[in-house]
């Protein structure tokens, strides 16, 4: 509608200069070479009207349109849907292609809107779900605490860290003493039980730097930074003796107690034995020894001698 009326005045004022320019015309065809100086001026302002007229009505028909448009774009460039283009209340006339196009962009900027929001929510999800999936590959399912795969990535972290940093670093390796029987008297499930209240007792016992992990079926492990040789053997036996004195209550409330053996190695950055295979054979063979001596103990593996003794 509204560019109708403009069309209406362009022609209204597009008649009088074309009655000067075919007045001036005119007067050249009928043979007069040199036409009046009034005919020269109307023929010169035709001229100029008739050629700088396109441009100037292109601009007042649809300059602003054009300009809202490109606001539009800009703003949705920069994520801005809040300001769409305004339209005319009644229902747009087909004819008018401006109003068409501005509707459509409307829509087109609507539709990106919500499809921005859908990907949003999509990679929120994602992300969420990635880190859901980051624990559940770390965490022990059974216990909850660490399992044997975040265990041996925080010892590697644990080692990178002490090239460049000189501090003790402790590893204690726990094994359940004659566990099968326990699964053999009791069941598979007061088995999963004990497991569960072992982790627990071990986790209550660490300090936030500390990491400790289920490594494998009946068999924990708890790292301990910047912790030397006496302290990790003092924990050892503290938790040892929580272990041992605690009552494990099983369904139908039958209770049993549950002994652990425990095997410890502590390393310092010292060429001669630094490795963190070494650390885990080391405390390993401590554990074994544990076992060996009759469980229930603690024993500590000296790397500066390759000797192992017991500490309670
Ligand atoms: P030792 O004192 O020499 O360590 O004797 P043990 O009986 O503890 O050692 P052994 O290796 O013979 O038995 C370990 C048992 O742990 C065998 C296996 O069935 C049990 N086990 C391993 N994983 C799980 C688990 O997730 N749940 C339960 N309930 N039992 C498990
Ligand atoms: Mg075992
Ligand atoms: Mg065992």
């Amino acid at each position: 509608m509204v560019s109708k009326l403009r069309l209406v005045f362009f022609v209204l004022l597009m008649i009088p200069q074309g009655v000067m320019f075919w007045m001036a015309s005119n007067s050249l065809l009928q043979g007069n070479k040199f036409f009046s100086e009034i005919e020269a001026v109307s023929l010169a302002s035709a001229l100029i009207l008739v050629l700088g007229m396109p441009g100037l009505t292109v601009e007042w028909l649809v300059g602003k349109h054009i300009r809202d448009m490109g606001k539009l774009c800009g703003r949705v460039k920069q994520g801005d849907y809040s300001e769409l283009l305004s339209l005319p209340n009644e229902s747009t006339n087909e004819e008018d292609t401006i109003m068409i196009l501005k509707r459509d962009m409307n829509w087109m900027a609507r539709q990106i809107e919500f499809r921005e929001r859908d990907l949003r929510r999509v990679v929120k999800e994602l992300q969420e779900s990635r880190s859901q999936m980051q624990v559940m590959a770390m965490t022990d399912p059974l216990t909850s605490i660490a399992n044997r795969r975040c265990f041996f990535d925080t010892l590697e972290k644990h080692f990178t860290a002490l090239l460049c940093d000189c501090h003790p670093i402790s590893l204690l390796l726990f094994d359940v003493d004659l566990f099968k029987k326990i699964n053999d008297t009791y069941g598979h499930q007061a088995g999963d039980k004990v497991l569960l209240k072992l982790a627990e007792i071990i986790q209550e016992n660490t300090r936030d730097s500390d990491l400790a992990a289920r490594i494998g079926g009946e068999e924990y492990a708890l790292l301990l930074p910047e912790t030397n040789s006496q302290e990790a053997a003092g924990i050892a036996s503290r938790i040892k003796n929580l272990i041992a004195g605690h009552d494990f209550i099983l369904d139908g409330n039958q209770q049993i107690s549950v002994t652990v053996s425990i095997g410890i190695c502590t390393l310092f950055q010292r060429p001669c034995c630094f490795d963190k295979e070494k650390l885990y054979n080391f405390a390993d063979q401590a554990l074994y020894y544990s076992k060996h001596i009759g469980r229930n103990s603690v024993s500590v593996y000296n790397p500066d001698t390759g000797l192992i003794s017991k500490f309670a």
